[in-house]
């Protein structure tokens, strides 16, 4: 690994650490603080403010009023619209404050920090465009009736979002909420406050209304919890581990609430001998280094065919050796600090999983540095489909490289996980490339490119890794309740 890690300094303030409520910075009632690191250095930035369950109600409350009286529950489906624009306008013109402060908190390198603020404004445009080209039908009922259907807000939405990418989830979740006429209560995850305390500054000043838009930071089992378990929440969209879905789909089966989930993943990356080998290596590298592979996607089991699988490995370790890991915010880093002290130990509690099992390290399978969340890319070769580093979702930079002799095999291999969020294949051959698209049990599938996600196209996974779709068209649907309407006629 080239360079060496250095210490980020902070090159931007941070502005807001109250709860935001009704369009107000508020100290919390019954709350706390928590406290939030720089993962680049392991050092204390700052400290926001924790809501407590009467918090979480004043907030519950501000939005069922916005919900329920105007203006925004008068407004025009067009200028709800209007206000996504607007705040996608507000994001491009704070991009510099908002990527850079996104990489403080969070570790992402500064290019991967642009790279989501930008994808942030293109979410809120794409769901601005929909707000007012969300339509119901007219039904030929028997009789003399005439009956339609309505698409109306699902009513206050509950939004726990994740640390991986504070600000893109964040716009997954309020550009559809919004556009369909919801409002919205968000608690960003703990290790990373900061940037949703930004956006609730730039909502306001968008033109939205009081109480549309709610942020409460603090711990999933106080503040996160109090949400699930608040009968005036209708929907709650989380993102995050299995295990907390598992928990939160238990609570709110006592209000019933909807639920929308987007889990992890183990997601199969597989080359075929026939594929374009360049393409391929560097397209395996991004599937499992991007973001230190602190991504639901990322391409953690590289299965690749014998045939080629000596020069594909040793390929993939230069590439691996030669990564600048080190401080996000200089533009020359590829690989920035994973986010927390807990994920570094996780990451390297594997690792020794992974040597235990029999597998061989490659290379990396370290920290970096003393300082810092910092570890190396990994590659362990001769996996097992049982080993625990094929199985669990690491969420580091570790690879599992799984040699396979055939179609068949490696269809049947992929699919052999609890999970199914994505998968991707890398080939010339046309036949196997839809072969495999069709047999793959995921949500997202790749073909000779990885971790392509856009704003236009239904996200979110197959067995463990969630329930229901983000992105796209698909999204409008867990926004909304269908009403159908019937009239006597004549
Ligand atoms: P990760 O392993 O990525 O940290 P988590 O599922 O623990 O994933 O966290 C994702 C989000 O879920 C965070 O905002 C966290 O605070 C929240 N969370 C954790 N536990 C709960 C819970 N019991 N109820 C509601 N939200 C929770």
């Amino acid at each position: 690994m080239a360079g060496k890690v250095a210490t980020a300094a902070p090159k931007v303030k941070i502005r807001h650490t109250r709860l935001f409520i009704d369009n107000e910075w508020v100290d919390p009632v019954d709350g706390d603080s928590l406290e939030t690191l720089n993962p680049a250095t392991g050092e204390v930035i700052g400290s926001v403010a924790a809501a407590g369950v009467k918090d979480v109600d004043r907030a519950v409350k501000a939005a069922r009023r916005a919900l329920e009286q105007g203006p925004w529950n008068t407004m025009d489906a067009a200028d709800r619209g209007r206000l996504l624009l607007n705040l996608a306008d507000l994001v491009e013109k704070h991009a510099h404050d908002l990527a850079t402060l996104e990489s403080l908190n969070c570790g992402k390198t500064i290019g991967d920090s642009k790279g989501d603020v930008q994808g942030v404004a293109n979410t809120l445009r794409y769901y601005g465009g929909w707000a007012d080209k969300i339509e119901g039908r007219t039904i030929p009922v028997r009789g003399n009736f005439l009956s339609y259907t309505l698409r109306q807000p699902v009513g206050v939405v509950g939004q726990i979002i994740p640390w991986n990418f504070p600000l893109l989830m964040l716009a997954w979740k309020w550009g559809p909420a919004l556009a369909c006429g919801n409002t919205v209560v968000m608690k960003p995850a703990e290790q990373t406050p900061l940037t949703a305390l930004v956006m609730a500054e730039l909502a306001a000043e968008a033109g939205f209304p009081r109480g549309v838009v709610n942020i409460l930071n603090g711990m999933g089992e106080t503040t996160g919890a109090a949400m699930v378990a608040h009968p005036e929440i209708d929907k709650i969209a989380f993102t995050g581990h299995v295990d907390t879905a598992k928990i939160i789909q238990k609570a709110a089966a006592d209000t019933l609430k909807r639920t929308t989930f987007e889990l992890g993943g183990k997601s199969p990356n597989v080359i075929f001998a026939d594929a374009d080998l360049d393409s391929a290596v560097a397209g395996a590298f991004h599937a499992i280094y991007f973001h230190g592979g602190q991504c639901c996607t990322a391409g953690s089991r590289l299965f690749v065919e014998a045939k080629i699988h000596d020069e594909f490995v040793e390929r993939l370790a230069e590439k691996a050796k030669e990564r600048k890991v080190g401080d996000p915010l200089d533009p020359a880093t590829e690989q920035g600090p994973q986010v927390s002290r807990e994920q570094l130990d996780k990451i390297l509690h594997y690792v020794e999983l992974g040597e235990k099992q029999g597998a061989r390290l490659i290379t990396g399978g370290e920290r970096v540095g003393s300082k810092g969340f910092y570890v190396a890319p990994t590659i362990f070769d001769k996996v097992k489909d049982d080993m625990a580093i094929a199985r669990d979702e690491i969420f580091g930079p570790v690879v599992s490289v799984l040699p396979f002799q055939g179609v068949d095999e490696v269809v049947e291999r992929a699919n052999r996980t609890q999970y199914g969020l994505a998968a991707a294949v890398w080939t010339r051959d046309i036949d196997k490339a839809h072969l495999f698209a069709r047999q793959v049990r995921a949500g997202t599938v790749w073909v000779n490119c990885y971790h392509v996600v856009d704003a236009t196209t239904p996200f979110g996974g197959f067995k463990l890794s969630g329930q229901g779709r983000e992105n796209g068209e698909a999204a409008l649907e867990h926004y909304t309740e269908l009403k159908t309407v019937t009239v006597k006629l004549g």
